[in-house]
């Protein structure tokens, strides 16, 4: 690199797929190449480098990865000089087939290898050579390996991009967890990004603290199973209910909230601290997978229905007003007719504020591809997943429609999609269908409810009381209060747009 590491005029084009681990890792990973004097740009066929952060949990999203890959290929063959790069866990599930496939891929970076990143885009630039960075006994063909910084070095990344952001943040990712030891037979997560190792509570704290500094007011605690946070402090064990505690007290901050939880180990201590710290969301998402003991079983999830269903009546007790959010397979191998049932019984006994539904793909290296047949036809994972889906959105709509006449508190989070949409249209043909509003702002409860209302720039990052006007499945459309005038003045029509739910 010129200047000592610091590049001049060069950009980076980053595609990221999968969960908000992935979404954190970009961040990371661009915060480290700005600081190096990389622009971030949109246009991938003219980056400098361009980098596709991928994922594994499900085939299809693999099929995207070499798809985004692939159209790689003609840019690369125009600009030899530009550096192709795949990150993430299909780089550490299947870095042959990938070298194999697309031999224009310059290097693969595994998921805890981010920090060697700007070294290896280095070292390709010298010597044209292919390199691969992964999980220590994978690793191979770069000397890279000599300069590896010590294990979880990405941590110290996680912790020095709050300060390298651009401009202001108001919602952040905060790592509080790397890896899963459960072993769930379908899941490729404890493969790619390895066992369970909880970041020491001051780090945590600290970052926290830097980003509350440069504005932000909620953060994510982020984890494969957050629940099972642990961490040795002076003979003392620090779980999840006293990080909280600790992450509670950081100034500026008005939210917290913590993905994902594993529902074997839910302590109590967790929703107590749900109830009693104020700035702690009462919103638990908490996937189940199914709603039979025998497909658990088969699943290796290490609790049963009976013990899912107690814990999250325990959770409504604790916790006034808490929403609950779950995850479902369907079609996973073996599962009859009787056992998607029970699923959908446990939907509807549930009513849960939104679920994420997924047909079962196997995935390889897991126990359920390498034992059990993927036998359950495509048309009828479609179906169930359809009737799953639609299940939960009668279950969603009654559930915002019943807020209809209440008045919620939102973080206002900025303009909605289709604002922003419409505020960048030269000409009217390029607005939404029907779209009226540009000054339409999106905003978010505490319990996760998407709201959606009229405003300007300066409600922006503020907590702000909106009237619930109308509803749909996926969002609440209000009116803004004026606080603080003494006559709760509002100050906007009511608003109806098209809506601007965003997905998780
Ligand atoms: S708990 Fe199971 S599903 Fe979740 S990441 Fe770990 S192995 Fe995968």
């Amino acid at each position: 690199m010129e200047n000592g590491g610091i590049v001049a005029g060069k950009t980076v084009y980053l595609e990221t797929m999968g969960c908000q681990m992935n979404v954190l890792d970009s961040e990371l990973v661009l915060g480290q190449l700005r600081t190096l004097g990389y622009q971030p740009t949109e246009d991938a066929a003219n980056a400098d480098v361009a980098l596709i952060n991928t994922c594994s949990v499900r085939d299809h999203a693999e099929q995207k990865a070499l798809s985004h890959m692939g159209a790689l290929k003609k840019p690369k063959a125009r600009r030899p000089d530009m550096v192709v790069g795949v990150i993430g866990c299909m780089a550490e599930r299947d870095p042959d087939g990938i070298l194999r496939n697309m031999p224009h891929v310059d290097f693969l970076c595994g998921p805890g290898e981010l920090n060697k990143i700007p070294a290896m885009i280095d070292e390709v630039l010298d010597t044209r050579a292919q390199l691969v960075a992964l999980s220590e006994n994978k690793s191979r063909r770069s000397s890279l390996l000599s300069r590896a910084l010590e294990h979880d070095s990405v941590e110290a990344l996680d912790l020095s991009r709050a300060a390298g952001l651009p401009g202001r943040v108001l919602q952040a990712y905060v790592r509080i967890q790397r890896g899963c030891d459960k072993f769930c037979s379908f899941c490729v997560v404890p493969f790619t990004r390895g066992a369970e190792r909880c970041r020491p509570p001051a780090q945590i704290v600290d970052e926290t603290k830097l980003l509350a500094d440069r504005g932000a007011k909620e953060v994510t605690l982020l984890g494969q199973t957050v629940n099972s946070y642990a961490y040795p402090d002076n003979g003392r064990r620090i779980g999840l209910a006293d990080l909280l505690e600790r992450v509670n007290a950081v100034e500026g901050l008005e939210r917290i909230r913590f993905v994902t939880s594993y529902p074997g180990d839910f302590p109590d201590d967790v929703l107590a601290a749900m109830r009693d710290l104020p700035k702690v969301c009462e919103y638990l998402h908490i996937p189940v997978q199914s709603g039979s003991d025998a497909v658990l079983a088969r699943m290796n999830r290490r609790y049963t229905v009976g013990q899912y269903v107690e814990l999250l009546g325990r959770a409504r007790e604790i916790v006034p007003g808490i929403t609950l959010a779950s995850d479902f397979i369907v079609g996973f191998c073996g599962e009859t007719d009787a056992e998607f049932g029970a699923s959908y019984e446990l939907v509807e006994r549930m009513r849960f504020k939104h679920i994420f539904c997924f047909k079962y793909s196997p995935r390889p290296m897991t126990v359920a591809d390498k034992r059990s047949p993927d036998d359950v036809p495509q048309e009828v994972k479609r179906e169930r997943n359809v009737t799953l889906l639609k299940l939960q959105e009668r279950i969603s709509r009654e559930q915002n429609q019943s807020l209809i006449g209440q008045t919620v508190e939102v973080l206002v989070e900025g303009y909605s999609k289709a604002a922003v949409k419409a505020r960048a249209a030269v000409h009217d043909c390029e607005r939404p269908v029907g779209w009226r509003r540009p000054d339409q702002l999106v905003g978010r409860t505490r319990t996760d409810r998407i709201v959606v209302f009229s405003g300007g720039e300066r409600h922006i990052g503020t907590l702000r009381s909106v009237h619930v006007q109308s509803a749909t499945a996926l969002t609440l459309f209000g009116e803004l209060i004026e606080e603080g005038t003494g006559n709760e003045a509002r100050i906007s029509p009511p608003v109806a747009g098209p809506s601007t739910d965003r997905t998780r």
